[in-house]
């Protein structure tokens, strides 16, 4: 993947889901939030396709991502456009294959990168959600993404394993929260941190989510950029607390966007959003992006990837 392509995350306020996971930041306060702005949310679609570079674009969700059918359709013409290079949606993967199917009729699917959020305690039946995780990695680019709760840990490496063994690609991410009167991820054990090391994709993921490294130079706004579709602004940065994260655009009003022609000094003493962190200097010395899914890449420095100074 060429380093001209643009990272957009795009943050709707959908926020409904079928899914009530413990840890989760909306499932059990989903009336507090924003009414959701399906309009915003079209226009922002049509200005995305009217823009005149190559993006991969990250449609994200407080949600369910498939239980909004114009979040669904704005995914599929987005896929369509020509100057994109790919659609990375989320889904509980709670839907049956049929429904996937139907919902999908008409996406570019070369251009899906599709991540399954695996959440343990609402799943009703394992052995269907992994036969549709299966179905699922032959039909587009796909890939799961496990967040390790303290509690399910011992489960959570025979899961990856399973997981591994099928030939899916699996992302780890590091609780954020409270569990027990300890904060995550600053308080996992030495014990905890070595399992979720031999568990974990990359080096980098464990830097930034498990070691809580402190960003350097970043390409926030020039070679990424960030969009709420509350308002429409596009910020360099989307990370919550980034006090200087500059507006260069808004896609409510105009397709154009006022890149920065050069990586900014990161000012926040974290970035634990894994497809932001993924536009670090950092990042982009060491690790080259193989795929649509933006989870997957692929250490291309000279010493074996854990022995490097990162
Ligand atoms: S599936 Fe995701 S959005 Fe739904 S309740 Fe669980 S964590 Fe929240
Ligand atoms: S390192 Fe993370 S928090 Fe800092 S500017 Fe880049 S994306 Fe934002």
């Amino acid at each position: 993947m060429q380093n001209n392509i643009i990272n957009i995350r795009l943050l709707s306020d959908w926020s409904k889901c079928n899914y009530k996971c413990s840890y989760c930041i909306v499932s059990e306060q989903q009336d507090k939030f924003v009414s959701w702005s399906e309009d915003n949310f079209k226009k922002i679609v049509s200005n995305l396709l009217l823009s005149s570079y190559q993006y991969n674009i990250r449609l994200g969700v407080q949600g369910e991502f498939f239980a909004n059918k114009v979040l669904v359709a704005g995914g599929r013409e987005l896929s369509n456009h020509n100057n994109c290079y790919g659609v990375n949606l989320i889904t509980n993967l709670s839907l049956s294959i049929k429904q996937y199917r139907r919902l999908f009729e008409g996406y570019d699917l070369s251009k899906v990168g599709l991540v399954a959020s695996y959440h343990p305690t609402e799943i009703k039946d394992l052995s269907a959600w992994v036969d549709t995780a299966i179905f699922m990695n032959d039909f587009v680019d796909f890939s799961i993404v496990v967040v390790a709760y303290p509690p399910i840990l011992d489960d959570l490496e025979l899961m990856v394993d399973k997981f591994h063994k099928l030939g899916i690609h699996v992302a780890l991410q590091a609780y954020i929260g409270e569990y027990e009167g300890k904060v995550y991820p600053r308080e996992y054990t030495d014990t905890q941190k070595k399992r979720l090391k031999s568990m974990i994709y990359s080096r980098h993921d464990f830097e930034f989510l498990v070691n809580l490294k402190k960003p350097d130079m970043c390409y926030a706004g020039s070679r990424s950029f960030f969009v709420n579709t509350v308002n429409g602004r596009v910020l360099t940065c989307g990370i919550p607390g980034m006090k200087d994260s500059l507006e260069i655009g808004n896609l409510l009003n105009s397709p154009d966007i006022a890149f920065l022609d050069a990586p900014m000094k990161c000012t926040s003493q974290t970035c634990q959003c894994d497809t932001e962190n993924i536009n670090t200097v950092v990042f982009h010395q060491n690790y080259k992006r193989v795929a649509i899914n933006q989870h997957k890449f692929e250490f291309i420095g000279d010493a074996s990837e854990w022995d490097m100074t990162y």
